[in-house]
Formats: C-alpha cells, structure tokens, sequence
C-alpha cells in the first residue's frame, strides 16, 4: 500500500477545528494527514508518491442529499425537453418527432425537462404530441417531475378513456369541454406510466418499467458525469425495489462510481419493519439512509400548498398527499420503526403539517440526534424557522429552482418569491442548512448550485431575495459536511479530515476570490475518491507527477 501526497495546494478542509491545510497524505483510500505550507512531515515514508497541485484550490468531494441518481442518469439518455434548448410547444413537437424517427413503432419516447412555463404561447396537450407521433406512446416529464404530458397513444396504451377518473392525490387535467389534455398531475402519473412499482399516492411515480442492462448502462455513464462535477457521494431521495436493485446491481458489475445513500419511499414502512431493517444499513459504497415522505406537490407546477393562495390570479393552493392527520401517523410509524425522517414539503402550510409531524413523532418516541429532514423547505415562516431549530430540522435547499425558474416565482408569489429558501435567514436562527441539486430537476453540477445560492439571481438576471445569498465558504460547507451530516455519514465524507474516506476535489479557479461572474467559471480539475483520481480520466491512469527520493 504507497502512500500519495497531494502538495503545493490550498486545502480547505471543512473540519471547522483547523479549516484550513497546504497538503493532503492519503494511505489506503483514507486521508492519513492534512500539512501545512512544504510539510514533508506529512509524508509517513521516505517512497510516497507526490502530486503537486501547481497552486489549486481543493475542497472535500461534493456530497449530494437530494439527487435522483437513476432518474438523472435516465434522463441523460433521453429526449432532453430543457429549456431553453425546447422554449415553444413547436420546439417540443419537433424534439419527439426527431426521436420518433429514429424509434421502433410503439416503443415508448420518454423526455425530461419539459418546463412549458417559460413558453410563448399556450400549455401543450396531447394534440401536440399527436403530430410528432401517433406510432408510439410518448411521455414528457414536467421538469419538476410531477407531472407528465402524454399523448394519445399513450392514453389509448394504458386504457384510459375519456371517463378515466382523477385518482386521490393527483389529476388528469381536462380542456373546456371536459376532454383529457394529457395533462397529468402527481398521483394520476401513476396511472398513466407503465410502471414497475406501485407506490400508491406515497409520492409521484417516476418508477417506470425499464430493462435492468439499460438502467446499470445508465448509471454507468450518468456517475462518470457525477464524477466530472465533483460529485463522490449522493442521497436518491426517493428509491423503491426498482432503484435498489438497479444500485445493486451496478456495484456488483463495479460501476456504481458514486456513493449513493437510499431513502426508501414511505410505502415501503410495513416491508422493512416485516424484516427488522431501518437505516442507516449497508456499506460507503451502497447504504439505506433515511425514509422519504411527501407533504405536498411542487413549486414549479403549482401543486406546493401554500396559506394564502399564489399564481397570477390566486389560481394555485396547492395539493397536500395526506390529510395532516395521516402524514402524522405514517411520520409516526416510520420514526418509531427507527427511521431518519425527510418529509418534501414546499409550501408554508405544508411545512407546518411536516413540523407537526415530526414534532408529535419525537413527541412520542423521543430519541437523541434524529436529524429529521424538510426536502425543499421552500417557504418557511419565521415562526417556522424558528420550530425547525428547536425540532433540529435539517433543511435540504435547492437554490438552482431560484436561477431556473424564479422569474416564474416572482409573477406567481409576488414579494413572496424573495423568501424562498431562506437560508440566511435560517443559519442566523440556528438551523442547519444543506444545499443539493434535486437532480434530474436542476442541474446536478455541485458548482452551478453552489454560484445559485451565492448569486441569488434568476435566470433573467433579476435579483431573487439577494439578502438570503450564502457566502461561497458557507455554500460549499453546506454542499460537503453539512450535507454528510444530513444523509449521516459525517463519520466517513464531507470533510478532509485524518481517518475519513479520501474523496476531495481540486478546483480551478477560486470561489472564494471569484467575484461575481467569475465564480461560474470555476470548474474541476480532479476528482479523488477513495484516495484514487477517478476524474479526468488521463490522470486517473497515469503516473503520478513526481516521486520522494
Ligand atoms: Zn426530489
């Protein structure tokens, strides 16, 4: 086993207690010393490979607690519906015929991305999709991914006719006269998708019927991009039989290259506990985390569920999947079966229904450093904040929806929109703050997350509540060791520290010098995992740049 020492760099280490190091000495995939300015010192023995780092930035790989890891590395294989590639419902037409013509007659067309808000002219429907195809099924998945827009063929596959009706939880949207758009909010997703697992009205289902090959395919290539971002550890925060299997599987053929926490989705309760099994379980490579529950809908459809009623013309006041009574008692079961919990909640009155849930579960069921989490957290009150810290809520944020779409949140919330994702707000209260990328909805870069939350800016340029931004240091710290913390392997990741798992990344350009604008231009330019380069590719095979005597 050789030793490697990673010289001539800043190291900022995320260990609060010496944050800052000039060298990293990794010894069997673990981070055996971090030195200070030329410390040969940290070197154990006189053979040690040594990379100078010609004067870079490195900071402790990016931990992602909310991305969904196999729908991301699906949805890089599929049509890609984002804007502004596709800004008109002419654009999307065009992108599924493209597909369909190189399509077998009735396979199915899966896009990702579709974000029809920022179109000129009406809501696509269906008719729509029927001129791009009427030879296959064609599903587009709203880019927040509750909702999906399908076309005729694939109504007519899944039997549903025009006296389909809406399921609890969700709806198929209808026109004027009373006709299916295609449209088809949260639960009604269910119904439509060919689906491998049935999740009830637990959350939307993304779990489609899929081949086994092509998914591990996919995670393949979708965790070598992780890697070029930076990315060593994520959380799935929604995973069923069909994404474990898949995980599984990919580490069995060794090419699950991230390390990836699960939270099962709540429906899975009564199967665990039938089995004795709560997380945290498994390995640094593979490990159940946390049990996932859903509050409400999303924020860029309009189904978050707010008090007072949003959209241009208080059209929205969202959709809730339990009554409050019912999402206490499930967060019950499954806090006292000894899970973490995370509850998606968007909206204030969402929220309110998730911090009373967890509140009567800890009530109940006291237990030390539960760390339950609030996935979105997108428009807390300040009394709200202030029953987070006392209920040790953890926030997962995803400031990247502030640059994606907050030009939509200022129309609909109005002065709203500037409270979104609160964070400074949060971290002045006592609140523990993660940043992530809810990947396949935004960008799973850690770097494009880390510039939305320092920026606070929308895609229009338009400043979106800028008394909210992060400092850069605050943003990767939220990124690394928080974000550890939340999926509960701060004892493994999320800092460069003697003893944990060597994954570190090394920057070029400074985020903490960059000023804005220059910060977007900071990017990778290694990625360590497990003491190994696994990023670029160049350097992880070849030798390293100079040898100790
Ligand atoms: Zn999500």
């Amino acid at each position: 086993m050789r030793e490697t020492v990673y010289t001539g760099c800043r190291v900022f280490t995320g260990n609060a207690a010496a944050p800052w190091g000039q060298s990293v000495s990794v010894l069997g995939g673990r981070i055996r010393a971090v030195g200070s300015a030329g410390d040969a010192g940290t070197a154990s023995s006189p053979d040690a490979d040594v990379v100078d780092l010609g004067g870079r930035l490195v900071v402790p790989g990016f931990v992602d607690a909310h991305n969904h890891y196999l729908a991301t590395a699906e949805a890089l294989t599929s049509v890609d519906l984002r804007y502004p590639g596709v800004g008109s419902i002419d654009d999307l037409v065009d992108a599924i015929a493209k597909r369909a013509g190189e399509t077998p007659t009735d396979c199915w067309i899966r896009g990702f991305g579709m974000d029809y808000a920022k179109y000129p002219d009406a809501r696509p429907t269906r008719w729509d999709l029927d001129r791009a195809t009427a030879d296959h099924p064609v599903i587009a998945y709203h880019v927040s991914g509750h909702y999906a827009l399908v076309n005729s063929a694939a109504l007519a596959q899944r039997g549903i006719d025009e006296n389909a009706a809406s399921p609890p939880g969700g709806e198929f949207v209808r026109d004027g006269d009373g006709r299916l758009t295609g449209l088809c909010l949260d639960a009604a997703t269910n119904l439509i998708l060919p689906v491998a697992v049935d999740v009830g009205s637990h959350g939307p289902n993304f779990h489609t019927e899929a081949d086994l090959a092509d998914l591990i395919g996919q995670l393949d290539q979708g965790g070598r991009a992780y890697q070029a971002a930076g990315l060593t550890t994520v959380c799935d925060p929604q995973v069923t039989s069909r994404e474990l299997r898949a995980y599984r599987e990919a580490l069995a053929a060794g090419v699950l290259h991230v390390r990836v926490t699960c939270m099962p989705l709540s429906h899975g309760i009564p199967d665990f506990r039938a089995v004795g099994l709560a997380g945290p379980f498994g390995s640094d490579a593979l490990r159940i985390g946390g049990m996932k529950f859903y509050a409400d809908g999303s924020l860029i459809g309009g189904t978050a569920a707010f008090n007072e009623p949003y959209g241009e013309h208080g059209e929205f006041r969202g959709s809730l999947y339990w009554p409050p009574g019912e999402l206490s008692s499930l967060v019950r079961e499954g806090h006292e079966a000894g899970w973490q919990i995370g509850i998606h909640a968007q909206g204030d009155r969402a929220i309110q229904m998730s911090l009373d849930a967890i509140g009567g579960a800890l009530g109940t069921h006291p237990r030390d450093d539960a760390r339950p989490r609030i996935e979105h957290a997108g428009y807390p009150t300040p009394d709200q904040i202030r029953q987070m810290r006392d209920l040790g809520v953890i926030t997962i944020n995803q400031p990247s929806y502030l640059y994606d779409s907050g030009d939509e949140f200022i129309v609909r919330l109005g002065d709203r929109a500037h409270r979104l994702q609160p964070i400074r707000a949060e971290l002045d209260d006592g609140v523990r703050v993660v940043l992530s990328s809810d990947a396949f909805v935004a960008s799973y870069r850690p770097l494009d997350t880390i510039v939305a939350a320092v920026e606070r800016r929308t895609m229009a340029g338009t400043p979106i509540g800028a008394d909210q931004a992060l400092t850069a240091a605050e943003a990767i710290l939220a990124h690394t060791i928080e974000a550890a913390r939340a999926v509960r392997m701060d004892d493994l990741v999320g800092s460069i520290e003697p003893g944990k798992l060597a994954d570190f990344v090394v920057l070029d350009g400074d985020p903490f010098a960059a000023d804005r604008g220059g910060l977007r231009a900071v990017g990778v330019h290694r990625t360590v995992q497990g003491g190994r380069t696994v990023w670029p590719a160049e350097a992880a095979g070849a030798p390293p740049a100079a040898r100790t005597a």
